[in-house]
């Protein structure tokens, strides 16, 4: 599709009105888009509520795929989640399906117009948005125990921290600082941590540093001037943008990308506010701060400049909506398309006293991986996990009986703590038990050696719940020592 004056090519996209305020702030910020004259070409789709109701259980009208897949790009306003069991997350659907790899939160705050205890703040949160423990694998394995599995991937984690670096040398940011927990989760976090150092390097001209993630999350609340960008794994990365989120002074201000390989989808961080639906009372800015994203996402940089700036100019003059308004610091309560309404006549000005944002005239680079290098992979023994309630010397008694020769019991944890052999007697045990076999001697196992010792354990009536093999890469465990230390 192409403007018919100009003959430039307009992109498509495609909007979703969504539910509650949705509506009202999806008009706002069309007006706005229009008025700015971004080339862009709209098509409606239908997602949330009544899609819901309609028993679609994520809340995707079918149709909806095929507009989703032609044009590449949705910008969202919030939808209604119904209660009761059966609804699937509309946002994980999305997410999942259209391999939404990045979560983008920019949060700054607009001191002395909107209060705030963080005047100089000016943060992005690139977080993490397909893995991590959001994979939704989880399993009641014993009556004491559940387990959620936490599976981090070098592409998954690459791609993202790839994202991050190129994020902050096209906006021009010159910290990037990362959060992850690998003090403890040394193999999940710790890949997280040591690909970020690995494509850390070369990016020289960014100041880089790794902070362990509980450190980080109270630093972040109490001095975040002292971030810029912040590279996370998925769940820190939920965390942590609420956290940026609320201290900027109005969740309502912000905007948030959803990035993936073929596919971007933008929305507020807000939920769809149906105490206040109806009423052309709700803040429309961080949808449209949303759809400026989008723009500079797209490369109409032009637009998205002149949007920001006059959005900014907006709020300085004291022109806010309800949510933000204080008599001491405004000039007039607006409802939603009145404070659109006031964008517009404010296109083509900056800001005085706010910083004018500026957006370059090219597209950021999106990142590419590199194809793994080839390891060699051994395999030297396998933890069974066993459901019972028995003492650890009983249970340790009875695997030895049962166990092959080509196999050594090497040890028994609970919940992690090793308690056979030289357990101590105060540890509490549940009833799951990870027991741990090494090929004899050190030697290589098979498979066979595997389904050969779980043969006789289950000859023996131990009820094993689950197994995991320990590989060795290139020699290097790829297993932790699990040892409770
Ligand atoms: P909410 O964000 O909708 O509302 C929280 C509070 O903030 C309310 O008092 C609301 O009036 C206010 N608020 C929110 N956005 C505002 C705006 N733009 N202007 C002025 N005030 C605003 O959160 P909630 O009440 O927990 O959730 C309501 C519904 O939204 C639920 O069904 C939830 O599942 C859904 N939700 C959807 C999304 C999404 O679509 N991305 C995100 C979060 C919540």
């Amino acid at each position: 599709m192409s403007d018919d004056r100009t003959n430039t090519p307009r992109p498509a996209i495609a909007i979703a009105r969504g539910d509650g305020i949705g509506p009202e702030i999806m008009d706002a910020t069309l007006a706005v888009l229009q008025a700015s004259k971004a080339p862009l070409h709209f098509r409606e789709i239908e997602l949330g509520e009544a899609v819901y109701l309609r028993g679609h259980s994520a809340g995707v009208a079918p149709e909806a795929w095929d507009v989703l897949r032609e044009t590449g790009v949705l910008l969202k306003a919030p939808i209604t989640t119904p209660q009761g069991g059966g609804v699937k997350s509309l946002n994980v659907t999305l997410r999942k399906t259209l391999g939404l790899y990045a979560n983008i939160r920019p949060v700054r705050s607009y001191h002395p117009f909107v209060e705030t205890r963080h005047p100089n703040m000016d943060v992005v949160v690139v977080r993490e948005n397909e893995e991590d423990v959001y994979a939704g694998i989880e399993h009641r394995q014993t009556e004491d125990v559940v387990q959620c599995l936490k599976l981090i991937s070098r592409p998954g984690s690459e791609r993202l921290i790839r994202y991050a670096f190129e994020y902050a040398r096209h906006h021009g940011r010159k910290k990037i600082t990362c959060l992850t927990k690998d003090n403890i989760m040394k193999m999940t976090d710790g890949l997280f941590h040591r690909l970020y150092d690995e494509v850390g390097a070369e990016y020289p001209e960014i100041e880089q540093n790794h902070l362990i993630v509980d450190i980080g999350m109270a630093r972040m609340a109490d001095i975040p001037e002292m971030f810029s960008v912040v590279v996370v794994p998925n769940l820190y990365g939920d965390i942590v943008s609420d956290i940026v989120a609320e201290i900027s002074g109005s969740v309502g201000l912000a905007p948030s990308a959803n990035i993936g390989r073929n596919f971007a989808m933008f929305e507020a961080i807000h939920g769809s506010a149906p105490d206040i639906a109806g009423q052309q009372i709700a803040n429309p800015s961080g949808l449209l701060l949303s759809a400026v994203t989008m723009l500079s996402h797209l490369g109409l940089n032009e637009p998205a400049e002149r949007i920001h700036n006059a959005w900014l100019k907006t709020i300085e003059d004291g022109q806010h909506t309800a949510d933000l308004y204080t008599s001491s610091r405004s000039r007039a309560k607006l409802g939603t398309m009145a404070f659109a309404e006031a964008v517009i006549e404010r296109l083509g000005q900056v800001p005085d006293r706010l910083r004018p944002q500026r957006y370059k005239s090219d597209r950021m680079t999106p990142p590419e991986i590199r194809p793994p290098a080839p390891t060699t992979k051994a395999l030297v023994g396998v933890d069974v996990f066993v459901a019972g309630r028995m003492p650890a010397d009983d249970l340790a008694a009875t695997l030895e009986a049962h166990q092959p020769d080509s196999l050594t019991l090497l040890m028994i944890t609970n919940r992690g703590v090793k308690v056979w052999p030289e357990g101590h007697p105060e540890t509490f045990c549940t009833d799951h038990w990870r027991c741990r076999f090494m090929g004899k001697d050190g030697a290589e196992i098979s498979h066979r050696d595997v389904v050969t010792l779980l043969d006789r354990l289950a000859g023996g009536n131990v009820d094993f719940i689950k197994t995991e093999h320990l590989y060795t890469f290139d020699g290097q465990p790829g297993y932790s020592l699990g040892q409770g230390q």
